[in-house]
């Protein structure tokens, strides 16, 4: 299974690695050529706003609408789930998001660099906890009638899913456990 992994910008090498230790073929993806044969996609945690823009510069902006649009599993990550996001606030006014999954995000909401915390999540389906890092993470204000929210931290959702899109506002490729990848895998190739 090739699962395409946005590498415009951001944390892409470490989903890469995760990926691969689950047995999965990771697809660097920085033009459209190479979206041709991804089933699966990760937008990887980052900087939404220069995401954004390098969605524009490389093509890649419409190429990934489509395939979105036609079902594509996708996870996106602290800055990919602002790209997936339905309504952004905070954002740089340029940038924009696909409307993938039914969230409001707030950008930046947990504050700056220095708010950045890590908090061991209760995660529905999994017997123990996955301890989430958060840097610069989005806060979600709002949460659609279709999705299904997956771990909150103070009531507010950190890991969401729809369909087959699945958003974390933590970094889940850095804390050396591949569970929720491997959910995403899951749900990937098994729908
Ligand atoms: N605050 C960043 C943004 O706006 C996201 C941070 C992250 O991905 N770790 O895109």
């Amino acid at each position: 299974m090739k699962v395409g992994v946005l590498a415009l910008q951001g944390a892409f090498a470490r989903h890469a690695q995760v990926l691969v230790a689950l047995g999965a073929a990771p697809v660097e993806v920085r033009c459209p050529v190479d979206l041709a044969d991804v089933d699966a996609m990760v937008l990887p945690g980052g900087e939404s706003t220069t995401m954004s823009m390098l969605l524009d510069s490389s093509g890649l902006r419409q190429p990934v609408a489509d395939r979105l649009a036609k079902g594509m599993p996708t996870f996106g990550t602290c800055a990919g789930m602002i790209l997936l996001a339905t309504r952004l606030a905070d954002g740089r006014y340029d940038q924009r998001s696909f409307g993938a999954i039914d969230l409001d995000v707030r950008r930046n909401g947990y504050g700056r660099q220095i708010d950045s915390f890590e908090k061991d999540l209760v995660v529905a389906g999994l017997d123990e906890t996955f301890h989430g890092v958060f840097i610069r993470a989005p806060v979600v204000d709002r949460v659609g009638d279709d999705v299904e929210v997956l771990a909150t931290v103070d009531e507010a959702p950190v890991l969401c899913l729809q369909g087959t899109v699945m958003v974390s506002s933590f970094h889940p490729e850095m804390s050396g456990d591949t569970r929720i990848h491997a959910r995403f895998l899951d749900l990937a190739f098994d729908h």
